[in-house]
């Protein structure tokens, strides 16, 4: 008989014996995911980057001496190291090299201005900046403005840019060893990234991302996307958004092939989908409109279907339609930078296919239901957190419980306490709850227009501009009115080459297409200001909306 004995104690279940060790319990980290595929495919094309390619087994080597170097220079555990780059093959090589070496990733947004960049750097702590010298202006202010100065690595890739006299990034690779021990991190909660979010109301948060978080988002997207050793998934969606909705994981644990793209234009989209036959992109709906949009010489004929993720902001019906006209086949999601991009998708019934495509769009431009790596998602009353009622017309706020939650915000414990308040995730964004158990949100709380006592969604409006075919994109804020309070204020931009349409036709087609009380009362035409990540600046256009009322 062995020393350990069997005691029978009060719990069946609760004996020492059936406690975690080491063998039965590891930290879960996306980290795995790189090593396990090289091993299993190390010939199978990784990375296409332009006319470069790597395998898996030159993908994880470049990795491990990144970490290697890094931790020559002294950079590990806790540290920031923060990179600034487009969808090029280093950035991808930072989500697995920075952490590794035990340290946490900040990808930045390249559309950030200089003293943006600069109050990151600084308030992260950053140890180390790897830019790309396309970037070389901006990063020179940047560092110019640090209150203390941090090396610089930089990337290029022959592209070219002016250097600043940093370490070239291969040669910094080359500071490392290959055959260097690396370990995934002793606990899940360990810190893996921190990504800042655009801060349109006072200075970005930073967001810190856990090893669990980002392992379990991954696999929820492998899962739900369908990604398997045959996908090649497009870098549309930025790497510095959400670690690219976690996707720089989930392609690499799924041994699938990550297509880079230094810029997203449409003629650069539909060449690498016939020539590289990609088989998933992810993106904003900006980015859909624009392959939509895109002039019929740049358009390429693919023979097989391209599935779209498309989330950030609700795709318009008439954007979804237009989409699988072209062979894309579109799945919504919706998340936050708090929740690693993707928590909801509107998963897809059967029954849905026999519908008119423009009832089906309407369907599918709900946000839906929680990812299957997403625990819990509830509208509620925010006062009381009581469930509104599953009616589809009573207004809450969506409110998250997940292991795919960030851990709080950096240096910022009144913001995560205001977030994490009541023991759910608060989204700030206002849903109603269908009776089929799907969620649409309505507004963000902020961008909600309240009109004689009536709220009015700004993005049924938009839905409605969208509609007409003469526009090709809308966005709807509210406008100071002195009658009721605040008035729908629409925004316009007129496809190329259209005939001139005016307001007053604009206002009678919202007034044949919605309730009278959500008919804009002021249209304004232009281009619309648009964030890094292709979101309309609603907060610059109601600057704009209450300077009319002025
Ligand atoms: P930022 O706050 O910098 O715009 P986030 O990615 O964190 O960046 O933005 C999250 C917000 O984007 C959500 O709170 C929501 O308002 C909006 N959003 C994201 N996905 C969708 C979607 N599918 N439909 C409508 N709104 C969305």
């Amino acid at each position: 008989m062995s020393s350990a004995e069997y005691s029978p104690g009060r719990d069946l279940y609760d004996a020492p014996h059936l406690a975690r060790n080491s063998a039965n319990f590891a930290a879960l980290s996306p980290l795995g995911f790189l090593s396990r595929t090289a091993a299993i495919y190390p010939d199978k094309t990784a990375i296409i980057h332009d006319a470069a390619r790597l395998t898996y087994a030159q993908f994880y080597q470049r990795c491990r001496k990144f970490a290697d170097a890094l931790r020559r220079r002294g950079i590990g555990r806790s540290d920031t190291v923060a990179v600034l780059a487009p969808n090029v093959p280093a950035l991808l090589e930072a989500h697995y090299g920075v952490p590794m070496a035990g340290a946490v990733l900040n990808a930045l947004n390249y559309r950030l201005d200089a003293r943006s960049i600069a109050f990151i750097l600084d308030h992260s702590q950053a140890k180390l900046l790897i830019a790309d010298r396309e970037f070389a202006p901006i990063v020179a202010e940047a560092l110019a403005e640090l209150r203390t100065p941090i090396p610089l690595v930089e990337i290029d890739d022959g592209i070219g840019g002016s250097s600043l006299g940093g370490t070239e990034y291969e040669a910094f690779l080359a500071e490392g060893d290959p055959a260097a021990a690396w370990s995934g991190p002793q606990d899940e909660w360990a810190p893996i990234t921190l990504n800042y979010t655009s801060g349109t109301t006072g200075n970005p948060k930073g967001v810190v991302y856990h090893h669990r978080g980002a392992f379990l988002n991954a696999i929820g997207n492998a899962i739900t996307f369908g990604l398997d050793q045959r996908s090649a998934y497009l870098w549309t969606l930025p790497m510095f958004h959400c670690n690219g909705w976690t996707y720089t994981w989930a392609v690499t644990a799924m041994a699938g092939t990550h297509v880079c793209l230094r810029r997203v234009d449409s003629s650069a989209i539909f060449a690498a989908i016939a020539e590289h036959r990609v088989t998933h992109l992810c993106g904003a709906p900006i980015v859909l409109n624009m392959l939509v949009h895109a002039p019929d010489a740049v358009k390429r004929h693919f023979d097989h279907v391209v599935e779209v993720a498309t989330g950030g902001a609700a795709p318009p019906s008439a954007v979804i339609e237009a989409m699988e006209r072209m062979g894309f086949r579109v799945t919504h999601l919706y998340g936050l930078t708090e929740s690693y991009g993707p928590s909801t998708v509107c998963a897809w019934q059967d029954e849905w296919s026999g519908l008119a495509l423009p009832e089906r769009a309407a369907l599918m431009a709900r946000q839906g239901v929680n990812y299957l790596t997403l625990d819990h998602q509830r509208v509620v009353e925010p006062q009381t957190m009581a469930d509104a009622p599953a009616d589809g017309s009573t207004l809450g706020e969506l409110v998250l419980r997940s292991n795919t939650l960030m851990k709080g915000y950096l240096k910022n414990p009144a913001s995560t306490e205001e977030a994490f308040a009541g023991g759910w995730f608060h989204t700030g964004d206002l849903a109603v709850c269908h009776p089929d158990g799907y969620v649409e949100i309505k507004d963000r709380s902020k961008d909600i227009i309240i009109s004689g006592g009536e709220n009015i969604s700004s993005l049924e409006v938009e839905d409605a501009l969208y509609r007409h075919p003469q526009i090709m994109e809308a966005a709807v804020v509210a406008r100071p009115d002195p009658v009721w309070g605040e008035s729908p204020c629409a925004f316009i931009t007129l496809k190329p080459e259209t005939a001139p349409v005016t307001a007053d036709e604009i206002i009678a087609w919202c007034r044949a297409n919605l309730a009278h009380y959500k008919v804009p009362r002021t249209i304004v035409f232009g281009p619309l200001p648009k964030t890094s990540t292709g979101k309309i600046q609603k907060f610059e256009l109601r600057e704009r909306a209450k300077e009319l009322s002025a």
